[in-house]
Parts: structure tokens; sequence; C-alpha cells
């Protein structure tokens, strides 16, 4: 079965609502026409009620870019993931690997996030991806397997088909160096094999996204890899038009 793409912007920490509305504006506007591309935007918690609204009479997505694994309670700072669904998300990214280096986020914690977000009707947006020094230290595959391993520890396959992974080499994140076509497509057909072993042919159905420095001139090479089914896109996804022609590139045929 054929792969539909899945685009997604991972704004991060950036837009006010208002800005945040401008840019899911030119967006929806740019991006009507665009049905053979699943794709999505993950702003801010604080603009995603505004930018639901927006996208009310549109097929874009929307993520919130983190959950908390509890429904509710003494959690200071937490969003349950029902609390998204409340305010018009689809999905959700976790295991980003921004949460897991600077706030500490283990692979167990994902695979509670993770569980909890399916089960409140979520889409998950996993990422995985190693290091610099993994990289250099041959510890790839080993890394993405064992990062596979925890965070989706409590996943059936039958929620594989609301399950995207992203892999995120996070020497290519934010820094302008991008894996080459070649390179990411071995993580990712790994990433296929691996899931393949534990999940059987279900495997072959879900979409991996390749994220880190994506930008309208790699997108193309990047998304003509055979296991290569999209992008979680940060930096370029803040800009409209580039966004768009990553977008484009990502379509099928
Ligand atoms: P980048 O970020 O496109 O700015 O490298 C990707 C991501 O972190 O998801």
């Amino acid at each position: 079965m054929a792969r539909t793409p899945v685009v997604f912007g991972n704004w991060k920490l950036h837009k006010t609502v208002n800005d945040a509305l401008e840019l899911v504006t030119a967006l929806k506007n740019q991006l009507g026409v665009v049905r053979d591309v699943e794709v999505g935007v993950a702003p801010v918690f604080t603009a995603l009620s505004s930018v639901a609204k927006r996208l009310e009479d549109s097929h874009l997505r929307l993520a919130g870019q983190n959950c908390h694994w509890e429904e509710s309670g003494a959690w200071t700072g937490e969003v349950a993931p029902s609390m998204l669904v409340d305010v018009g998300c689809s999905h959700v990214i976790l295991g980003h690997s921004e949460r897991r280096h600077y706030f500490g986020e283990t692979d167990d914690g994902v695979a509670r996030k993770a569980r909890a977000a399916l089960d409140a009707g979520l889409g998950v947006i996993l990422c995985v991806g190693e290091t610099e020094s993994e990289r250099d230290a041959g510890q790839t595959t080993a890394r993405v397997d064992s990062q596979l391993a925890g965070s989706l520890a409590s996943v059936e396959e039958s929620d594989l088909e609301r399950l995207v992974v992203a892999y995120e080499p996070v020497w290519a994140i934010g820094t302008g160096r991008t894996a080459t076509p070649g390179q990411a497509q071995e993580v990712h057909a790994h990433i296929r094999a691996t899931l393949r072993g534990r999940f059987g042919a279900a495997a072959d159905d879900l979409r991996i996204q390749y994220g880190g420095s994506v930008k309208p001139g790699n997108a193309e090479e990047l998304m003509s890899q055979a296991d290569i089914d999209g992008a979680l896109v940060g930096g370029a996804s803040l800009e409209a038009d580039d966004f768009v022609a990553i977008v484009k590139a990502a379509r099928p045929g």
C-alpha cells in the first residue's frame, strides 16, 4: 500500500497568536489544493486554540509539541492529551530531542505519554535520533533501536496507523547540516525493519519522517528515498513559502 506522505511544521518556541494566525492563514491559502500530502503544524500551546479555529474549514492538521501522561491532577505546568484534543489537535509530537536533552525526558516517560496520547485519540509523532558522538562511535542504529523499544514499549500493532516515527539525527537539528539522503534512507530502512520485527507487516504502512535542517533545496532528494515518507520541519516551517515548497516536494510521483 502506498504511504501518504506526512509533513509537519514544528514551530518550537516561536510565534505569538497573531503571528501564528498570519502564518497558518498563508498556509491554508497556499496548500488548499494539496490533498495528497498530510500536512500539519505544531504551534506553542498558547496559540493552539486560535489556530484551530482558523483551520476549522481546512484539512491542515494541528499538533501539540508535548503532553503529559496523566489526564488531570497536581501536575503544575503540564497539559493532558485530552486537553489537546479539546482545543482541536489531532496529533502530538513526543520525545523530541530538545525535550530529551533540555528537560530530561526519558524513553520510559515518552512511552507513558505515547500510551496516554493514543488512548485520548491523538496521533503520535515519535522522535528518535542519535547524537553526533553516537554516530561517530558507530552506535546510530543501536541508539535508535533502544529509543524505539523504550518509547514504544506500550504501543500495540493496532496503534501503528496513528503512529508516525520521525528520525531526527540530533547533529542535524537546527545546524544547517542535513543527513545525506543515503544516510537518512539507511536509518529509515533500519527503523522499518526493526518495527517489522516487532509488529510484522503493519510496519510497511508506517510513515517515517525525516527531520533535521530540511529546506526547500534538499527536500525533494530526501523525499525521493524509498523509506522517507515526509518531514518534520523546524526552522523552515516558520516561513510560509519555505514550508509550502517542502510540502510540494513531498507530493507523490
Ligand atoms: P530544524 O528542526 O528543521 O530546524 O533542523 C527540526 C526539528 O527539530 O524537528
